[in-house]
C-alpha cells in the first residue's frame, strides 16, 4: 500500500505543479474520486483537486445506502433502476466489508402508500430490473410476521414486505476510491481549491490556478482536460468559466437525526411513509438508529449545511408517528448530518419530483462538467466521463476499455461475504481480550476492512497501561494519518471514523488527547492545536444546533 500521507504534500504539491496532465478533476467526492480511478486505470494522466476533504460535500453527508432506488420505480425512472440495481452486486463484491447486504422492512397500512398488492408488484419490478438473485427476492408478509420482524411496529399494520439493499459509508467508500486510484498512478491532494482557470491562446481551458488551502500557496496545474466534479458546486465553476448557461442545479437539502439505538431500538432497517407522502428510513448502526431524511428547496451556504429545528421536528414527528409507543423527543437525539443534493432544475417540479439523473455538459471553452446521479450510480457515471473525454480528446490513446467492476479495493481482498463475517469473528476474539464489545469488531471491519490488522498491530504496540479506548483511537489515527491523507481532527473524526455521527461521546470524551497526538504526528504548533479545537468544537455544537 502506498503512503498517501500528509508527510507527501508537498512532494505531491511539486508534481502537480511541474507535470502536463491529461485530464484535471476538480472535486474529491464519491463522482471526482470515480473518475480518478476509471481514468487512471485506463491510462490517463490524472490529477485530483479537492478544496476541503476528501468527501467533505454531499459525499459524507448522504442516507448511507448503496440501493437501487425504490422511489425511482415511482417515478417510472426504469432505466435508473435497472443500471444503479445491477451496480449493487457489483459493488458488493468490490467491498464485502463495506457495502453490506441490509434487509429493508416496508410497513403497510390500510389506507396509505402503494397499499399490499401494487407494493408487491412494485417490489417485484424492482427485483427484476435490479437482478435480485432469487434467495435475496421480496418476501410479502403477514401482519404477524411483519410485527414479529418489528415488534415496535403499530397494531393496525395491514401487512408488509422484506427486499434487499446494501448499507455503505459513503466517506469510507469515497477515500477507498481515492487511494485505488493512487496506487493506479493518479495524483491526488485535498485542500487544494481551484481558484480559476488557465486558458490557452485558442481560449480553451489548458488548466487550473490552485490555493492551497494550508499554506495559502497559489501554483498552477496544466492539463488537456478539466472536469469538474464538485457536486453542488458545480455552478459556481461553471460561473468561474462564464458559462452557466441553459441547464443548472437545483439544490435540496437532505437531513438525517441520529439516536442512541435503546432510545429507538429497531430490530432492523425499515423505510415508511410519512403523513405528506414522502418516505423516510429508520436504520440501526452500531450504538445508534439514525433516520432521514428531508427534501427541502435550499439557497444558503454550501460550505456550512446545518440541520435546523424545523428538519428535526419533521424527522421527529414522522418517526413519533411510526413507533408511538417511544414517545422521542428533541433531546434525545444526539447527533445530525445535513447535505445537498446537487440535482438538475426542471421547471415546475418539486424538490421531490426532480429526477436524480446524472448528466454531462460542455462549454465552449472545454470545461467538462458533471451533475446529478447517486452515490451507487458512481462507477457507470466515471465511465460515462471518461469514454466522452476518451472520444473526443484522446482517440489517438486507444484507452482501454473500463474495468472498474474488476479493480478491488485495498481494504476489501475477501472472497466473499462469507470470508467478512469469519474475519470479524477473527478480530472480536483479539478485540475482546482488552475489553471490546462485538460491536468494536463490526466497526473496525466494516470501517477499514483488512487494514483492521495494521490498525491492531499498532494498537498491540502502544503501552499497555495506556486506556485501550483511546489507545484503539489513537492507532485509528496513526492509520489515517499516514495511509489516508488525514490533515486535522475533522478529517479523522467526520470522515475517516465516521466518530461524530455515529458515537459523539467518544468525540467530546477523547478529544484532547486525539488533538495531542495529531500535535505529534503532524507536527503541529500549540496554536494549530487550539485552532483545531476551536473548530471541531463549534462543529460539535453545529450538529446539535436544531437544539437551539
Ligand atoms: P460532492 O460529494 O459534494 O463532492 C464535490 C466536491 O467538490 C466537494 O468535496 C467539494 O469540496 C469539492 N469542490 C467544490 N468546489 C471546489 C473547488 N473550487 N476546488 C476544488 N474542489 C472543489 N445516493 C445514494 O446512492 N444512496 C443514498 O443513500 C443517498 N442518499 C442521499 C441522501 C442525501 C440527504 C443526499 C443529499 C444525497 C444522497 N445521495 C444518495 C446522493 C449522493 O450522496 C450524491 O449523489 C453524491 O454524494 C454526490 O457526490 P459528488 O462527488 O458529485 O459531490
Amino acid at each position: 500500500m502506498k503512503d498517501f500521507s500528509f508527510q507527501n504534500r508537498s512532494k505531491i504539491m511539486n508534481q502537480m505543479a511541474t507535470s502536463l496532465f491529461d485530464l484535471i478533476i476538480i472535486g474529491g467526492g464519491i463522482t471526482g474520486a470515480g473518475i480518478a480511478l476509471d481514468a487512471a486505470s485506463r491510462g490517463l494522466k490524472t490529477v485530483l483537486i479537492e478544496k476541503n476533504d476528501f468527501a467533505f460535500g454531499t459525499s459524507s453527508r448522504s442516507t448511507k445506502l448503496i440501493h437501487g432506488g425504490l422511489r425511482y420505480l415511482k417515478q417510472f425512472e426504469f432505466g435508473l433502476v435497472k443500471e444503479v440495481g445491477s451496480e449493487r452486486a457489483i459493488l458488493h463484491k468490490l467491498a464485502p466489508h463495506l457495502v453490506v447486504p441490509e434487509k429493508m422492512l416496508l410497513p403497510l397500512y390500510e389506507k396509505k402508500g402503494l397499499g399490499y398488492w401494487l407494493t408487491s408488484i412494485g417490489l417485484k419490478v424492482y427485483d427484476l430490473l435490479a437482478g435480485v438473485k432469487a434467495e435475496d427476492r421480496r418476501r410479502m408478509l403477514t401482519k404477524m410476521q411483519t410485527l414479529k420482524f418489528e415488534p415496535l411496529l403499530q397494531h393496525d399494520i395491514k401487512g408488509g414486505a422484506i427486499y434487499a439493499e446494501y448499507r455503505t459509508d459513503d466517506a469510507r467508500l469515497t477515500i477507498e476510491i481515492i487511494k485505488s486510484a493512487v496506487e493506479h498512478g493518479a495524483l491526488i491532494l485535498n485542500y487544494c481549491k481551484v481558484n480559476d482557470f488557465l486558458y490557452s491562446t485558442d481560449k480553451m481551458i489548458s488548466g487550473v490556478v490552485v490555493e492551497d488551502q494550508l499554506s495559502k500557496e497559489i501554483f498552477s496545474v496544466n492539463g488537456k482536460v478539466v472536469v469538474s466534479a464538485t457536486g453542488p458546486w458545480v455552478d459556481e465553476l461553471r460561473d468561474l468559466n462564464k458559462s452557466k448557461q441553459g441547464k443548472r442545479l437545483h439544490l435540496t437539502k437532505g437531513v438525517h437525526i441520529v439516536f442512541p439505538r435503546e432510545k429507538l431500538p429497531v430490530e432492523q432497517a425499515i423505510y415508511f411513509d410519512v403523513e405528506d407522502g414522502r418516505m423516510i428510513f429508520a436504520i440501526p448502526r452500531g450504538r445508534t438508529t439514525y433516520v432521514g431524511t428531508t427534501d427541502t428547496n435550499y439557497v444558503g451556504s454550501k460550505d456550512k449545511v446545518l440541520t435546523n429545528h424545523e428538519d428535526a421536528q419533521y424527522l421527529l414527528k414522522a418517526v413519533n408517528a411510526m413507533f408511538p409507543s417511544l414517545k422521542l423527543e428533541i433531546d434525545d437525539i444526539e447527533s445530525s448530518w445535513a447535505g445537498l443534493r446537487p440535482l438538475i432544475h426542471e421547471e415546475g417540479k418539486s424538490a421531490s419530483e426532480l429526477s436524480r439523473k446524472d448528466e454531462i455538459f460542455e462549454s465552449s471553452t472545454g470545461l467538462i462538467s458533471i451533475a446529478g446521479g447517486k452515490l451507487t450510480g458512481y462507477r457507470k457515471m466515471a465511465e460515462r466521463v471518461v469514454n466522452f473525454v476518451g472520444k473526443k480528446y484522446f482517440e489517438d490513446l486507444d484507452l482501454k476499455a473500463c474495468f472498474t467492476d474488476r479493480i478491488k479495493f485495498e481494504a476489501s481482498s475477501f472472497e466473499s461475504f462469507k470470508e467478512v463475517k469469519l474475519y470479524k469473528t477473527s478480530i472480536f476474539h483479539k478485540v475482546k481480550l482488552s475489553g471490546f464489545s462485538e460491536l468494536t469488531a463490526h466497526y473496525l471491519v466494516e470501517n477499514f476492512g483488512i487494514q483492521t490488522d495494521l490498525i491492531l498491530k499498532r494498537y498491540e504496540a502502544r503501552s499497555a497501561h495506556e486506556n485501550p479506548e483511546l489507545s484503539l483511537l489513537k492507532s485509528e489515527l496513526w492509520f489515517t494519518i499516514q495511509y489516508e491523507m488525514v490533515a486535522g481532527l475533522q478529517d479523522f473524526f467526520v470522515r475517516r471514523s465516521g466518530l461524530i455521527n455515529f458515537d459523539i461521546h467518544q468525540v467530546i470524551k477523547w478529544k484532547f488527547e486525539i488533538a495531542n497526538e495529531c500535535k505529534v504526528l503532524l507536527n503541529w504548533s500549540e496554536d494549530k492545536m487550539f485552532s483545531e479545537l476551536q473548530e471541531l468544537d463549534s462543529l460539535i455544537q453545529s450538529v446539535q444546533n436544531f437544539k437551539i
